[in-house]
C-alpha cells in the first residue's frame, strides 16, 4: 500500500455564537480537512483546527505546508511506515497542527487497512470518556445557568471555567457562584490561557480557597519561568501546562524546570503518535494528564475520544469534548451524542469519522 495523494481542504463553519477566551476570540471554525488517499483506494482523514493566537498556524499555512512541503515527500511511502513519515515531517520545524492531522489520517488509514477501530490499535483500555464542558467570559449567573442546563441535558458533572480576566474579581465571583449553585460534588477547574501574571494567579488561588477547585491551567506565560516555578511550588492544586507544551520536548522542559506539574494532551496538535510519547513521559514521571480540546469539530472530538479511551491514565479525568456543541453544523455524517455525561468510541475500522460529502461541498472554500 502506498500514499498516492494528499488533500488539505479548507472549510469554514460558523459557530452559533463567538467564542471568547483570554488569548483571543473566534466566530467561525476555519479548519482544514486532511485526506490521505492510497493506491488501493483507502482514505485516511483528520481535522486540522488552526489556532493562530496560540501556535501561529493559520488555515492557509496548514494547507500550504501539507500540500507544498509534506505531500511531495510523503507520496509513494507506505502509510504503515509512520517512522519514515515522521522523519520527513520532523525536518520542518513547528507546524504541530498540520503534522498532527497527517498523523491522525495515517492512523485512520491503518485502522481501515487492518479492519480495526483505532482506539483498539492505540490501547483499547475502554470504550468511552467522561465529558468536561467549558464555560467562561460571561456574567456569573449566565455561566451557572449554562452549567445547570448541561448537567440536566447531558449528565455532565465536570466543568472547566475559562478565566484570565482583569479585574480578577470577575472570575473569582464566577468561581464562587458556580460552586454555590452546583453543589460540592461537581468538579470545577480553571484555565486562564496565560491571561494573568503568576502573582495574579496566586491571588486567585488565595481568594478561591475552600471552593475545591481541582486544577489551574496555563495561569500565566510559561516564559515567566521564575515566578511560574514559584506558583507551581506554592499552589495546593496542579498547575497544568497546555499551550506551553505542544511537543514531547516542551513537556520535558516544563516538567523538569518546574513550570507545570500536570499536562494537557491535545491530539489536534500532537497527533496520536506524539500524544503517546507525551503520555508515556507523564505516566513515567507520575504526572497527571487531561485530554484537552482545540475547539474541535465532531471529527476532531472523535479523535480525542479514540485516544483518550484507549489509555487508562487519560480516562482518570473527564476529557474536554463538548466544544462541538457551539458549532452551527459539522462535517461528521453520523453525529456524536453525549449521554449520561459520556461520549463513546466507534467500533468501526479507523477513527470512525465518516464525512458527509454534501456538507463538505457546502462548507469547503476551494
Ligand atoms: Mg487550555
Amino acid at each position: 500500500m502506498k500514499i498516492q495523494r494528499i488533500e488539505a481542504i479548507p472549510y469554514s463553519i460558523p459557530y452559533s455564537h463567538p467564542l471568547k477566551f483570554a488569548s483571543g476570540e473566534v466566530a467561525d471554525a476555519e479548519h482544514v480537512l486532511v485526506r490521505i488517499h492510497c493506491d488501493d483506494g483507502l482514505l485516511g482523514e483528520a481535522d486540522a483546527p488552526p489556532r493562530p493566537y496560540t501556535y501561529g498556524e493559520t488555515q492557509d499555512s496548514i494547507t500550504t505546508i501539507i500540500e507544498k512541503v509534506f505531500a511531495p515527500q510523503l507520496i509513494g511511502l507506505d502509510p504503515f511506515d509512520r517512522g519514515k513519515v515522521h522523519e520527513v515531517m520532523g525536518r520542518t520545524v513547528n507546524n504541530q497542527v498540520a503534522k498532527g492531522a497527517v498523523d491522525i489520517s495515517l492512523w485512520d488509514l491503518l485502522g481501515k487497512a487492518l479492519g480495526t477501530p483505532v482506539h483498539k490499535l492505540l490501547g483499547g483500555y475502554t470504550d468511552s470518556m467522561r465529558v468536561s464542558h467549558m464555560l467562561g467570559f460571561r456574567p456569573a449567573q449566565e455561566l451557572l445557568d449554562e452549567a445547570l442546563r448541561f448537567g440536566q441535558e447531558y449528565g455532565i458533572t465536570t466543568f472547566k471555567l475559562k478565566v484570565g480576566r482583569r479585574p480578577l474579581g470577575l472570575d473569582i465571583e464566577a468561581c464562587h457562584v458556580l460552586r454555590n449553585g452546583l453543589g460540592p460534588e461537581v468538579e470545577l477547574y480553571l484555565d486562564a490561557n496565560r491571561g494573568w501574571s503568576a502573582n495574579e494567579a496566586m491571588e486567585v488561588l488565595r481568594r478561591t480557597e475552600g471552593l475545591g477547585l481541582t486544577m489551574l491551567e496555563e495561569p500565566c506565560d510559561a516564559k515567566e519561568a521564575m515566578s511560574r516555578r514559584r506558583l507551581v511550588e506554592k499552589s495546593p492544586i496542579p498547575i497544568v501546562g497546555d499551550e506551553s507544551v505542544p511537543t514531547a520536548g516542551d513537556v520535558s522542559r516544563e516538567l523538569l524546570s518546574g513550570g507545570s506539574n500536570a499536562i494537557c494532551i491535545k491530539t489536534a496538535r500532537s497527533g496520536f503518535t506524539e500524544a503517546q510519547q507525551i503520555l508515556g513521559l507523564c505516566t513515567g514521571l507520575g504526572v497527571d494528564v487531561t485530554m484537552g480540546n482545540q475547539i474541535d469539530t465532531q471529527v476532531g472530538s472523535l479523535a480525542t475520544v479514540s485516544f483518550g479511551a484507549a489509555h487508562e491514565a487519560t480516562t482518570r479525568r473527564a476529557g474536554e469534548l463538548s466544544n462541538f456543541l457551539d458549532m452551527s453544523d459539522d462535517l461528521l455524517a453520523d453525529p456524536i451524542t453525549i449521554s449520561a455525561g459520556r461520549i463513546s468510541v466507534r467500533d468501526i475500522p479507523g477513527v470512525g469519522a465518516g464525512i458527509d460529502e454534501d456538507k463538505l461541498a457546502r462548507y469547503r472554500q476551494n
